[in-house]
């Protein structure tokens, strides 16, 4: 089973995480040297693929992932938080800082003014909204994560959304949208509609970090905000 076939399964990252190699070969762990030959066929029935994954067991995956890079430097992994079954998501980038240091997404200035957007659609982080990144670890230096990051984090982030299944997801600037839509259009180009991500109702505005340093377009955020609450609305109107 090549790696291609691994990501199909959404079994590369757990491979990884309990130290399975391709080829057969059990990977070094923590130095140990390369041990019995085993191939993924043969993981151990306990392991589920991510995509069977509860929140206890997605939890400990994401905390102990050494899927990429990332891993090397963080202080520790930032799984999400929230209302696990609210109908809003919220999916930014990935960890900052602060969010490296506290264990918590959007803490920091962004996440502050996350948190006024919200409050002024009535929304609270934890009673009605989820709030989520691409990658699960901060990318050094706050840099933009790489495709081959945001992929590795993928089969946690489309876990995450099926087991929360919001009523409508929220993408936050340019790299959710390019993980959730798989799509290189701008930001620009995305925002004023509504898009689908495995059938359920997204709309893309820009990351609050931009905001803060781009105030005009605040302007324009609000906009998206709003067409995702009519959005919301309209699904449960239709659902009464
Ligand atoms: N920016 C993000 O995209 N996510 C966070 O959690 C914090 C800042």
């Amino acid at each position: 089973m090549d790696a291609r076939e691994l990501r199909e399964l959404e079994l590369l990252a757990v491979t990884r995480l309990y130290g399975y190699a391709l080829g057969g070969r059990r990977s070094t762990v923590e130095g140990s040297e390369a041990s019995t030959a085993t191939t993924a066929h043969a993981l151990p029935s306990t392991i589920h693929p991510v995509s069977s994954m509860n929140w206890g067991e997605l939890r400990s995956a994401v905390a102990s992932c050494t899927a990429c890079g990332l891993c090397k430097q963080r202080k520790q992994a930032v799984f999400g938080a929230g209302a696990e079954s609210g109908p809003w998501l919220f999916i930014g980038e990935g960890p900052g800082a602060e969010e490296d240091e506290q264990g918590e997404p959007f803490v920091g200035q962004a996440g502050k003014l996350l948190d006024a957007m919200m409050a002024a659609l009535g929304i609270k982080r934890g009673r009605d909204a989820y709030i989520a990144n691409v990658v699960k670890c901060r990318p050094p230096g706050n840099r933009t994560p790489t495709p081959e990051e945001a992929g590795a984090c993928a089969p946690f982030l489309d876990r995450q959304i099926e087991l929360i299944s919001p009523k409508v997801i929220v993408a936050l600037g340019k790299t959710a949208a390019a993980r959730l839509l798989q799509t290189e259009a701008s930001l620009g180009s995305l925002r004023g509609r509504v898009h689908r991500y495995r059938g359920t109702p997204l709309v893309v505005t820009y990351h609050p970090a931009y905001l803060l340093r781009t105030l005009p377009d605040k302007a324009k955020a609000w906009e998206d905000l709003l067409l995702a609450r009519r959005t919301l609305r309209s699904i449960e109107q239709g659902a009464a």
